[in-house]
């Protein structure tokens, strides 16, 4: 583990401060050029073990994996024809407190996806 600490560095400096939400294959790519001996399985090994303990979020849209250094409860924004993930405020407090009505558990967070045709798209469009 300790053996690739360097690299975890590294993969994790990439990700900092982005807003882009790139997949594993995206840092790789971009890492390759300063680290010609990384592999793309080393790229998801210490994604997952930055995952684990809390330095990045994991986020599944459409089969794909990306990466998000933002830990904090936010909501995504997928756009339809970039792909584009998008942060969006936390929104949710107003649902979480009406689905906790009523609801015997306790709730704890809750997050949207909203879905849609982003800035740069629309531009385009007209
Ligand atoms: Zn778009
Ligand atoms: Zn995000």
């Amino acid at each position: 583990m300790v053996k690739y600490s360097r690299q975890r560095e590294a993969i994790k400096n990439k990700l900092v401060g982005r807003t882009d939400h790139p997949t594993a294959e995206t840092l790789y790519a971009e890492l390759k050029t300063e680290m010609p001996n990384l592999s793309v399985a080393t790229v998801y090994r210490n994604l997952n073990q930055l995952e684990q303990w809390g330095e990045v979020n994991r986020i599944t849209v459409e089969g794909a994996t990306r990466f998000d250094p933002n830990t904090d409860p936010h909501s995504h924004f997928f756009c339809r024809k970039c792909g584009a993930v998008i942060d969006m405020p936390d929104e949710d407090i107003e649902i979480r407190r009406i689905a906790q009505a009523g609801f015997g558990g306790r709730i704890e967070l809750s997050t949207s996806h909203f879905y849609g045709v982003c800035p740069k798209c629309l531009d385009i469009d007209s």
